[in-house]
């Protein structure tokens, strides 16, 4: 379709074209020194100790989940407030995900009372998304972990540069914070992901599972650092490639511009749709002078709105926007979980995701608003 404002937009120049070429003339594609540039960048601009470049954020989950040692006969708590991965690389553990309430219209991230509700004598750990890109509550979480002995795994797809308070960035309040580079995400190396962890036993863990838990590289033995390789752990191809982590630097670089201006896209939207019917949820972290790496712009319908014309009139005039998420506990394949989330499943049937990127004009949000005024009216 032929947006006039579509959901999301990339946003991709000469420096990454050049630095996507240069790997090409280059003559070494799989990971190497680009990579190896790559993780350094990024353990600079988080302060983690460790970062592991990967071929997906959901791979980079589920070596969060591997190296947190879930197993069958575990749980571990996820919000119901998600994207379906994160409830996936539980269950690739054969742990089992148990679902759990947002807060509510104010605040959509995991609510640390229902996180305590949801201990069982199997619970093993807890993973938690940044919504949108604000954080958790981390104070209360990391209380809640501490006090049940539970590993805490942070989903920072949407929570790239985000800082709790402003103190610590997302993803270091945990054993480990997995990050996405997907296309659509804050910034995109089209496929690809990164773990981050302070902790050395679960880097080295990580380290060796990204590769067929090989001890070392074709790199390594390439530039003569090794001959042979033992095998000392059953591990997954989740590689990267040095065409994407070349791509990934260029992004890395215009991050901070990009996040800066993704606040004043967000503030000026929450301006234009204040007289409207519609709630803001976050407005917490704003009080809370959280740093926001803003990734979705939600509102809230008002109750009994009919969302589904909302977004038929809002198509008609050439806005694109979507839904995050229908919740993961109503899909077919968790049926048998059969949990009932009633705050989750409120929010998210009102729940509507507008149009949101770094380059938006104010004339451009200016009509969004009035589309979204309009179709509340009728
Ligand atoms: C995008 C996303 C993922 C998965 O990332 P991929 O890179 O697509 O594997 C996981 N969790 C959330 C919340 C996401 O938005």
């Amino acid at each position: 379709m032929n947006w006039k404002i579509p959901l999301f937009d990339l946003d991709i120049g000469e420096e990454e074209k050049n630095a996507v070429l240069d790997v090409l003339s280059n003559g070494w594609l799989t990971m190497g020194r680009r990579t190896a540039e790559f993780e350094s960048l990024f353990r600079e601009k988080t302060g983690a100790r460790h970062a592991y470049a990967v071929a997906s954020g959901t791979a980079a989950l589920h070596l969060a989940c591997s190296t947190a040692g879930f197993k069958k006969g575990d749980e571990v708590i996820c919000p119901g407030l998600t994207f379906v991965a994160t409830a996936h690389a539980i269950r690739y553990t054969g742990a089992r995900a148990v679902f759990t309430e947002s807060r509510g219209s104010t605040d959509l991230n995991i609510d640390p009372g229902d996180i305590e509700q949801k201990i069982s004598e199997r619970t093993k750990g807890v993973l938690i998304l940044h919504y949108a890109g604000f954080p958790c509550d981390m104070a209360e979480i990391t209380t809640v972990c501490k006090r049940h002995g539970l590993v805490l795994i942070e989903d920072c797809a949407h929570s790239l540069f985000s800082s709790y308070r402003g103190e610590k960035m997302c993803g270091r309040y945990g054993l480990c914070g997995c990050f996405s580079f997907f296309s659509n995400k804050n910034m995109t190396t089209g496929e690809g992901g990164m773990i981050i962890t302070d902790d050395d036993d679960a880097a080295e863990s990580i380290r060796l599972m990204r590769s067929h838990g090989m001890t070392s590289l074709t790199m390594d033995r390439h530039e003569g650092r090794a001959v042979g390789y033992d095998v000392v752990t059953p591990g997954y191809n989740y590689r990267i490639d040095e065409m994407r982590a070349a791509l990934g630097m260029a992004q890395l670089r215009k991050l901070d511009e990009r996040l800066a201006r993704r606040r004043e896209v967000y503030t000026y939207y929450r301006s234009r749709l204040k007289n409207l019917p519609v709630e803001l949820p976050f407005e917490a972290q704003l009080q809370r002078r959280d740093t926001v790496g803003i990734h979705i712009f939600p509102v809230l319908l008002p109750r009994g709105c009919k969302r589904d014309q909302v977004m038929a009139q809002l198509r008609s005039r050439g806005v694109q926007t979507s839904i995050h998420y229908p919740p993961v506990h109503f899909f077919k394949e968790f049926k048998n979980e059969a949990t009932r989330l009633p705050v989750t499943e409120d929010l998210v049937e009102r729940e509507l995701t507008l149009p949101f990127y770094p380059s938006l004009t104010e004339k451009e949000i200016d009509y969004v608003v009035e589309c979204v005024a309009g179709a509340l009216k009728s």
